[in-house]
């Protein structure tokens, strides 16, 4: 096993319910370190692009306002198989259907809002990272490629 790194965030939803903390210690708890964090509001272009693969969905437009609704918590995870390990904890999609005592079955309300992302592979790991945090940033906090 090896070290990986992955893209995560808690959503405006569960930022908005104080869920932040919770959220992070749950994934820490589980052997996901952040690495990186920050809080950032999205603008309707980057809502957009970061969920550009979905573009076609018709829920594309409810969560792109979802998106933009509040600030997020946008964090790079490192564990042993940090992105399969943060889908598990994180649980199904839906909240209504996830798993007793995944972060999306506590912290979530349905398919939508359902108060945290996470990578689902390595490429879109390396993609969303890039996204967020700029390599200068990463290089200031220590993280190096
Ligand atoms: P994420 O990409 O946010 O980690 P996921 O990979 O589990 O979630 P995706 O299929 O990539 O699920 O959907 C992206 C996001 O779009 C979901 O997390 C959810 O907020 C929203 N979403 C997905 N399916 C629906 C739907 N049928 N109706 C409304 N919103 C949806
Ligand atoms: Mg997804």
């Amino acid at each position: 096993m090896s070290k990986e790194r992955t893209f995560s965030i808690v959503k405006p939803d569960a930022v908005l319910a104080g869920k932040t903390g919770a959220i992070v210690q749950h994934l820490t708890d589980g052997g996901l370190k952040p690495i990186a964090m920050k809080l950032v509001h999205l603008s309707q272009e980057q809502a957009k692009g970061f969920y550009h693969v979905h573009r076609e969905r018709p829920f594309f437009g409810d969560l792109v306002k979802f998106m933009t609704s509040g600030p997020c918590l946008v964090q790079v995870l490192e564990g042993e198989n940090a992105i399969a390990k943060n889908r598990e904890l994180m649980g199904a999609t839906d909240s209504k259907k996830a798993a007793a005592g995944t972060i999306r079955q506590k912290f979530g309300t349905d398919i939508e809002r359902n108060a945290a992302h996470g990578s689902d592979a390595p490429e879109t790991a390396k993609y969303e990272i890039g996204f967020f945090f700029s390599g200068a940033e990463l290089a200031a906090l220590g993280v190096t490629p």
